[in-house]
């Protein structure tokens, strides 16, 4: 790990992706997950544009996606076993390879920006429940009813849940899951920074910690590579350390694309766990590969959105 890609010569294309959940999408819900990872990748993209750095964007397609319903993330996570919300955020970036994160949080609007005051304001990396939200209120960052972030769907999710029983592990084989949100991008600088936020798995217990807010695990970067974001079976992803594996991969000069596929395919047969990444290179070249029935993702790059949400689809969006 040397040079910083800063001091390469080759002009960086801003770039950022951006996924909605690895899960099987019903077809009712096809329309709102690709419209929705659209508009964030987009909203992203203009930060990228006015010259803010890979964070600044990042932040931005998730605080969208947090406050999209149709995501579980912030507004409409999905709910534990008592029916509250507990959600998880990690945001890094790949310079110094700062990183903050929360977990188990409640009341929070949008968690991603107070892992980022985590990163920026405090000496530590991940906080949690109660500490957490002590610190929301130290920083005056936005506050809401709980009631605010549930919805019918997460409802239903646990009712159904609790009706059949599943474990948490067979709710993922079976694709009922859905899921966490997360976006990655490169800057003009050749800076790159991700970031992940989710309301986790329906029924999890209380008090339980996936792998969205573990570094290395939901989300992992560094400038010398590039950046991951993930989403998928938590307890699969932190065995594996997937995001950390497939910089990994891409250190050994794999690309994005087989990167991503090498490390979900391990996943598979080391603990048979099912998942899905988004991966940008410090040189802007992407990847994105899933092992659930979908995922909806959504990249920009040179002002040109493609989106996808089926196994092998890539759509040119039409320009507006
Ligand atoms: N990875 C998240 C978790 O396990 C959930 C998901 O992506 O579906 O909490």
């Amino acid at each position: 790990m040397t040079e910083t890609p800063t001091k390469k010569c080759k002009q960086i294309q801003p770039t950022i992706l951006v996924h909605g959940g690895a899960w099987t999408i019903p077809h009712s819900l096809s329309k709102p997950y690709v419209n929705g990872v659209q508009e964030a990748v987009k909203k992203g993209y203009e930060v990228l544009c006015r010259n803010e750095s890979a964070v600044d964007a990042v932040e931005e397609a998730v605080r969208y996606l947090e406050n999209d319903p149709t995501f579980n993330a912030g507004t409409g996570s999905a709910l534990n076993i008592e029916g509250d919300v507990e959600m998880d955020a990690i945001i890094m970036e790949g310079k110094n390879l700062q990183s903050g994160a929360v977990t188990c949080v409640q009341n929070i609007k949008n968690p991603v920006s107070l892992a980022r005051l985590v990163m920026e304001k405090t000496d530590h990396t991940l906080l949690a429940a109660q500490g957490a939200n002590q610190f929301a209120a130290e920083q005056g960052i936005e506050q809401v009813n709980t009631d605010e972030l549930v919805c019918e769907k997460s409802l239903e999710m646990l009712r159904e849940k609790k009706k059949y029983s599943v474990t948490v592990g067979d709710q993922f084989r079976q694709g009922k899951c859905h899921d966490t949100v997360g976006a990655v991008a490169v800057d003009a600088s050749g800076n790159v920074a991700c970031a992940t936020s989710t309301g986790g798995i329906t029924g999890k217990r209380v008090g339980r910690v996936g792998d969205s807010p573990l570094i290395g695990c939901g989300a992992y970067c560094d400038n010398n590579f590039g950046a991951v974001s993930s989403t998928g079976h938590g307890e699969s992803i932190s065995r594996v350390t997937l995001c950390r594996t497939i910089i990994a991969h891409m250190e050994q000069g794999l690309s994005p694309q087989d990167a991503a596929e090498k490390a979900l395919s391990y996943m598979t047969t080391k603990v048979q766990g099912s998942g899905g990444v988004i991966v940008v290179s410090n040189q802007g070249d992407i990847g994105m590969s899933f092992t659930t029935i979908r995922m909806a993702w959504a990249s920009m790059q040179d002002g040109r959105v493609c989106y996808g949400l089926d196994p092998g689809q890539k759509i040119e969006a039409k320009k507006c």
